[in-house]
Order: C-alpha cells, then sequence, then structure tokens
C-alpha cells in the first residue's frame, strides 16, 4: 500500500553506468516515475558511478538519451556519485570514530583461504572478523556488523525480516576515498531525502546491509518497494539477449516509446480494469504499487512486437508522419500527400515504424517485377493484355468507379490482379483502387501502360 502518511515523497533512479541502458533499467525508472508523478512527488537521477574502471560516460549517454525517448523526466540536476567523495568521507569518518566501522588489512590470498575453508564446511562465507578489534591505520574500510534481526515493510513483498549475523563484516569503502555501493546508497538517499527505494529484486540481499549502516549513522529508514524480478518465457533468468541488448536499438528499429512504455508497465503491475493496452496517459492515472505482483514478470518479446503494431495503428496520423520520419527516404518527403495517404494505407500492415519503407516503397518507385507476375492463375497472357489494355482506355475516360465494373465482367481475379501487380511491382500491397487514390489517373495509366509492354515482350 502506497504510504499517507509520507508527504514528500521523493524517488531516485539510481543506475550504475557499467553498461547500456536495459529494460530492466527501464522498468526501474518508469515504476519510479510513474509512483513519484502520481503524488506530485520528485524524481531524482543519479548515476552510481563508484566503480571507476567499469563506468563509462558513454553509458550515461545512452541512459539520459533513453530515459528522454521514454519521456521520464527526471527533477534538478543530475547526480554522480564520483563527485560527492567530500561527503562520503565525513561519513566514513563518522562510523570510523565512533567505532561502527574499522580498518581491515587481510590479505586477498587469506581471505580466500577463509571463504575455501568456510565453503568446505558447508558454511555461507564471510569475513570471519580478524581485524575487527586490531587499531589498524590503514586498508579497506569494513563495517561492524551486528548481529540482529531486522524487519521491513516492503511496499510490494509485504514483511520480510533478515538475519544480519549471517552477513559479517562488509567492505563499505576501499579507502576513505573510494565509497562503495552499500554505504554510498545510504549516504545519497538521505542526504537528498529520499522517501521511497524503489528498485529491482535482485536488491533485497542488500536492503539489511543498508539499514544496519543507516542504524549506525542515525539515519531515519527508507520506504522500500522491491520490484519482482524480470524472468524469460522459460521462467528462468532473462537471457542476455534481452538484458544485454542497447535500448537505443528499439528505437532504431522502429519501435514506438508508448509502445515500449505499455509494455514495460505491464511487467509486474496490471491495471485493476485488467488489459493489455495501457497507454502512458492511463498509466499514469492508475498506477499504483499495491498492485505490483510478487511473482516474477515474464518477458515476451513477441507481445512487445503485437504491442508495437497496436501502437503503430492508434497512433494519430500527424503524429505517425513525424515518426516515420527517420525511417524513409528525405526525397519521399517532396510528395507529402502521397506520404501521408500512404502512411493510411499501410499503417494497419506496420509492425515496427521500419517496415514503413519496404511497404510503401512502391508508391514512390515502381520495384522490377517479372512478366509472369501479371498472370492471374491459369489464365492465358492473352486475356490479361486485354484487361489490361482495357483498364487503359477506361481509366483515361472515367474515374476508378469503371474499374470494377469492368471487373464484374471480366472476372475479378482476371482484371484485378494484373492491374494491382502493374501498380505495385508486388505479389502482396494495397487493393487496386486504393493504390489508384493515391497515384492519380496520370501515373496509374503510365504503369498499367509498362505492364502492357512488359507482356508483350515476354511473349515475343
Ligand atoms: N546502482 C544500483 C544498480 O544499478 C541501484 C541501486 C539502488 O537502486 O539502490 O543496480
Amino acid at each position: 500500500m502506497d504510504d499517507p502518511t509520507v508527504k514528500n515523497v521523493r524517488v531516485r533512479f539510481a543506475p550504475s553506468p557499467t553498461g547500456p541502458f536495459s529494460f530492466g533499467n527501464a522498468r526501474t525508472a518508469l515504476f519510479n516515475w510513474l509512483f513519484t508523478r502520481r503524488q506530485n512527488g520528485e524524481f531524482l537521477l543519479r548515476f552510481e558511478d563508484t566503480d571507476r574502471e567499469r563506468s563509462r560516460k558513454e553509458y550515461e549517454d545512452d541512459f539520459i538519451e533513453s530515459l528522454r525517448w521514454l519521456g521520464l523526466n527526471w527533477d534538478g540536476e543530475i547526480y554522480r556519485q564520483s563527485q560527492r567523495k567530500e561527503i562520503y568521507r565525513r561519513y566514513l569518518g563518522r562510523l570510523l570514530e565512533a567505532g561502527f566501522a574499522y580498518y581491515c588489512s587481510c590479505k586477498p590470498e587469506d581471505l580466500e583461504l577463509e571463504r575455501q575453508s568456510q565453503l568446505t564446511q558447508g558454511l555461507a562465507p564471510r569475513y570471519g572478523g580478524r581485524c575487527r578489534n586490531l587499531k589498524n591505520e590503514k586498508g579497506v574500510i569494513r563495517f561492524k556488523m551486528p548481529d540482529a534481526e531486522v524487519f521491513i515493510n516492503d511496499l510490494v513483498r509485504g514483511k520480510v525480516s533478515f538475519k544480519t549475523g549471517l552477513i559479517g563484516d562488509i567492505i563499505i569503502a576501499k579507502s576513505l576515498e573510494e565509497p562503495l555501493y552499500n554505504f554510498a546508497v545510504v549516504v545519497d538517499d538521505f542526504e537528498s531525502g529520499i522517501s521511497h527505494v524503489i528498485r529491482g529484486e535482485e536488491h533485497l540481499p542488500n536492503t539489511p546491509k543498508q539499514i544496519m549502516i543507516q542504524q549506525a549513522l542515525e539515519i531515519p529508514l527508507v520506504q522500500y518497494a522491491h520490484l519482482p524480478l524480470i524472468l524469460g518465457a522459460d521462467k528462468k533468468k532473462l537471457s542476455k539477449r534481452y538484458l544485454g541488448k542497447s535500448f537505443l536499438d528499439y528505437k532504431k528499429e522502429g519501435y514506438l516509446s508508448s509502445a515500449i512504455l505499455n509494455f514495460l508497465v505491464l511487467l509486474g503491475w496490471h491495471p485493476a480494469r485488467d488489459r493489455e493496452i495501457v497507454k502512458p496517459e492511463e498509466m499514469l492515472m492508475e498506477f499504483s504499487l499495491d498492485r505490483v505482483q510478487k511473482g516474477g514478470a515474464i518477458f515476451n518479446p513477441d507481445k512487445l512486437d503485437w504491442l508495437n503494431a497496436c501502437y503503430i495503428r492508434i497512433t494519430d496520423s500527424r503524429k505517425l508522419f513525424e515518426l516515420v520520419r527517420p525511417f524513409v527516404p528525405s526525397t519521399w518527403f517532396e510528395q507529402p500527400a502521397i506520404l501521408e495517404k500512404a502512411i493510411e494505407i499501410e499503417r494497419e500492415r506496420m509492425k515496427k515504424l521500419s517496415d514503413f519503407t519496404k511497404l510503401a516503397g512502391f508508391l514512390f518507385s515502381l520495384p522490377e517485377y517479372s512478366a509472369e507476375l501479371l498472370i492471374w492463375k491459369e489464365t492465358e497472357p492473352g486475356v490479361i493484355l486485354e484487361n489490361l489494355e482495357r483498364l487503359v482506355k477506361v481509366l483515361t475516360k472515367n474515374n476508378g468507379n469503371a474499374v470494377m465494373a469492368l471487373a464484374d465482367k471480366r472476372g475479378r481475379g482476371e482484371v484485378l490482379w494484373p492491374l494491382r501487380v502493374a501498380l505495385s511491382g508486388q505479389e502482396a500491397s494495397p487493393g487496386p483502387l486504393e493504390i489508384i487514390e493515391i497515384l492519380g489517373k496520370q501515373e496509374t495509366i503510365q504503369r498499367i501502360k509498362l505492364a502492357i509492354e512488359k507482356l508483350k515482350n515476354s511473349q515475343k
């Protein structure tokens, strides 16, 4: 349940820029954003770039561009942990001084030996505490993990309890200059006044560590909401194929951001009036954390394609015109009237925006095709030829309606098939009357004449 006692809702999306923006990131960002926007709260963006070796500027750019594309706008400046060293140093100093943290100078090889021996005894590996009571003045900084039982009231998972005695003294900083995730996150969330931490379930085991650090620093508890894991169709961990793929590739392939948002919101949430199409403006009205499920959310790429086709069908024409712009040759814009009509007749057949160029290309220039394609089933070529010639006559004098009269007289397949092929050069296309409407009389007649020539030449 959303907690009515929390007045100032402030959430953060806190990715580590160590890889491209993923579906998992997008889902976390969206749920945070919807939750806070529904309550007039704030949405902060913080790059957790304490891992200097793996964090990259290009990934940050990828995150920023992806969030913008999805329309998930953040409030205020972007935070970067790498720029907040002074703040962490202060808090680390406090923990060291108060005896909640200590320097540990154990060698990695000794720690590894300790780990192996614990494993062979069937114990969960954890630091044995050799340096806990030594007065070291350098080394990594460890937090003295108390042996306690903590509870949280997770807004998704309900009451969850943890025994911290099993965790051991974790490293919270490599040095005063180099804080690590579990520590930095506590300091940042407190300093930024975060009220709710909404993140993936993979962070649940970190929660007791963070709560213990909060308690040592006398920092008030935040509300947690852990979102269900995103699983593949086999209910196992989602494959790298989807997790590792750059989100912006979906944009390049012609997915609409509205379809992606719809897909994302259903990864763990369902509206009260259950349905598959939940438009962005509807999710903003209806989203609440108490409808987020506990069990894993299944990632179904076919559903994404289906949703994309739905959104292409329901998107306003003007908007669709703008959306296809990056996908079509610029010369097509010299004929905006044709382009607009082409979008209308092809939108039903498009699964992605990028399909448009292939589907509508024939309207802008007739593709190569073979004379045999003009032949309807077993019809004699001579009959087809005559039908095409009659079509030229009929169209010169009359409009498209006369075509149907001719087709009724001389056979629908025998007239309409060669006509459609003559106009599109393709085996499948919209109906010939729709094409005539777009091409206009002159171009139509020219294309039929070309078909006549083609057929004649093939008969020689
Ligand atoms: N930086 C963490 C990540 O990218 C998120 C931490 C958090 O939300 O607490 O998974």
